[in-house]
């Protein structure tokens, strides 16, 4: 494409059509980011300055939002999985110890019982820190467990369509 038909292209758009553009730039050709640079100017948007808000007004979801969609997978996920991942080494410890150790005197035993507690408390102790830190990225207010922001709506997922037939695939 010439240089004065991307010119006349950029210049139909809209405020949120070019901001739209300057954020994935790189995948703009060397003229396209030119023509681009230049339709910022001509309408003095400071794409820095208006890119969060461009942002912002994208997030449908928790999902949108890269490093609060892990931090959400991983709540999501030890929330369900809690009992395996935090009881079951103790109780497997535990077991191991009293059934083949049961009149040991060494204290070797006795350091795994008390690693697999300190490896419960962990998980027990990220899970809250998860609950405290898990904040909505619209509105800031914390997430907590639930399937919605108490505060503005935000939906943890992106379409209760989509989890419907994720766990279809289940069931
Ligand atoms: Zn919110």
């Amino acid at each position: 494409m010439k240089s004065r038909d991307l010119a006349q292209e950029y210049l139909d758009k809209t405020d949120d059509e070019i901001l739209r553009l300057a954020r994935d730039r790189a995948q703009l050709t060397p003229e396209a980011n030119t023509a681009l640079n230049d339709e910022l100017t001509r309408r003095r948007i400071d794409s820095k300055e208006r890119m969060p808000a461009l942002d912002q007004a994208e997030i449908r979801s928790l999902e949108d939002v890269p490093g609060v969609a892990r931090m959400a997978a991983r709540q999501e996920f030890l929330l369900r999985w809690y009992k395996p991942v935090a009881i079951a080494p103790f109780m497997v410890v535990l077991f191991i110890v009293l059934r083949l150790f049961p009149k040991s005197t060494s204290r070797i035993p006795i350091y795994f019982v008390f690693a697999s507690l300190v490896w419960t408390g962990a998980v027990i102790g990220y899970s809250f820190f998860l609950m405290f830190a898990l904040r909505c990225p619209v509105c800031g207010w914390r997430f907590g467990s639930r399937d919605k922001c108490s505060s503005c709506g935000l939906p943890r997922h992106r379409s209760i369509a989509g989890v419907d037939e994720i766990s279809k695939m289940w069931t």
